[in-house]
């Protein structure tokens, strides 16, 4: 007999105390009294990520990667086990694995590990047991058997890449907010969430910042079609987003969301001899090292010479400038300058592929909120800028009412329990 298979995934909040971790095992034990069969995913609890990465800058900069993903491995590991604990204290039968008894192999890329396959024997052995497998996410092996996660937000991608390896009909993102929003509902109180997402739209939404879900669990569930939801695990029984293939009826507004992304940095080389080779140089040396650039613009400065800006990731900001240091003194530039205090804003739209004036709408409400664009990019259904970071909150709301995705407030706490110890503690400092 062939019981139903689901894949749920539970992000920090969800499980950052043990209150929470204990609601969560109430909700699956009353999964599986159904007769369903279930894979749970787990991300570490709210705040301990970012306290481990802490811990590790407090001894230098730029840690060994191999030893960063050790580090951070553990914070799923320690959710994963309570939460078993829990489900067994409530009398399911539970068993918890790290990536590596999971069978999840990746490549060697440490912090940001690609998956490569899963051998689910494992797994099927322990669901056949009548198991609820509770996953470390985020978290993998490569072929030495050296510990990898996945990049920031990874347990999302982990779930995905389950549900696709063991045949679940469907994967079942659990966070802290009820769905996916035309803008971070945070950050937006006009948001309105939305019902039906495709996946390239998700594609670039995740992409420019709307960290909901990992840009990797989209392109893996696209690639394997594998129906996504995304569901508050603070509310029982809402319909969340649901984010699938494209079809002919779906809404194509011109503009689908805003989204920001406070997590970019700017290097800036002065004063670049204007010569063919230099570009190469610096951007061949920026992908040796395994980084990627965003944005770039150059500006023609003194005669023969050009200064040339590029963002990045801010994480990659250390290693980065360590890199274009050698490079300016290699091609003779006069100097380097980093900048943190940037902010991405991007407007997502399907739609926009036949509307013209998108871009001078976005500059004309900018303007009126006094707000400097440093940098422009434009593809077929996005634009994005670079501003300072301190005007994020005005613009983003700006651009939200300017392109009339505004709807009535939507209280906070009406999409979640405000006065949860998990919420209150991710309000100070997210993970
Ligand atoms: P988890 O810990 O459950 O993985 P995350 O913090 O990674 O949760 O993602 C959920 C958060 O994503 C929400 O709290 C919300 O503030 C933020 N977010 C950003 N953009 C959006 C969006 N467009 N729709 C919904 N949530 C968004
Ligand atoms: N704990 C990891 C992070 O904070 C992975 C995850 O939550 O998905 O990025
Ligand atoms: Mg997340």
């Amino acid at each position: 007999m062939n019981m139903p298979l689901v894949v749920q995934k539970y992000g920090g909040t969800s499980v950052g105390t043990i209150d929470r971790i204990q609601h969560v095992a109430q909700r699956i034990a009353r999964i599986r009294k159904t007769g369903t069969q279930v894979v749970v995913v787990v991300s570490a609890m709210a705040g301990e990520t970012d306290k481990l990465v802490k811990l590790a800058h407090q001894i230098c900069d730029n840690p060994e990667r191999r030893e960063m993903d050790l580090l951070l491995s553990s914070g799923e590991r320690i959710s994963s086990a309570l939460l078993t604990m829990a489900l067994q204290a409530l009398g399911i039968p539970a068993i918890s694995m790290t990536g590596r008894q999971i069978g999840l192999q990746t490549d060697s890329v440490h912090t940001r590990a690609r998956i490569k396959q899963i051998d689910a024997k494992r797994a099927q052995q322990a669901l056949k047991e009548n198991n609820v497998i509770v996953v470390a996410g985020f978290q993998g092996i490569n072929e030495k058997g050296d510990v990898t996660t996945l990049g920031r937000g990874g347990s999302d991608t982990s779930a995905v890449a389950l549900a696709v390896a063991l045949g679940a009909s469907q994967c079942e993102i659990y966070t802290d907010v009820d769905g996916v929003y035309t803008a971070d509902p945070r950050m937006v109180p006009k948001a309105k969430k939305l019902d039906v997402v495709s996946y390239d739209e998700m594609l670039e939404m995740a992409s420019l910042g709307a960290k909901v879900l990992q840009i990797r669990c989209v392109e893996f569930a696209h690639k394997f079609r594998m129906p996504l939801v995304v569901k508050s695990s603070y509310i029982e029984g809402g319909k969340g987003t649901l984010i699938c293939e494209e079809d002919s009826n779906m809404e194509q507004p011109v503009v689908s969301g805003i989204m920001y992304d406070k997590n970019q940095a700017k290097i800036t080389l002065k004063e670049v001899p204007d010569q063919p080779g230099i570009a190469a140089n610096i951007f061949g040396s920026i992908a040796d090292a395994g980084l990627s650039v965003d944005m770039i613009i150059q500006n023609i400065s003194a005669e023969g010479h050009t200064d040339l800006s590029f963002t990045l990731d801010r994480e990659e900001l250390n290693e980065a400038m360590v890199i274009m240091e050698k490079v300016a003194k290699k091609i003779r530039a006069v100097n380097v300058s980093a900048d943190s205090k940037i902010a991405k804003i991007s407007i997502v739209g399907a739609g926009m592929r036949s509307h013209s004036g998108v871009a001078a709408r976005i500059f004309k409400s900018l303007s009126k909120e006094k707000i400097n664009i440093l940098m422009i990019s434009t593809s077929e259904i996005k634009v994005s800028c670079i501003i300072e970071q301190k005007h994020t909150k005005a613009a983003v709301n700006a651009l939200h009412t300017a392109f009339g995705l505004d709807t009535k407030p939507t209280p906070i706490k009406s999409i979640e329990n405000k006065n949860s110890p998990a919420r209150k503690k991710s309000k100070i400092k997210k993970k």
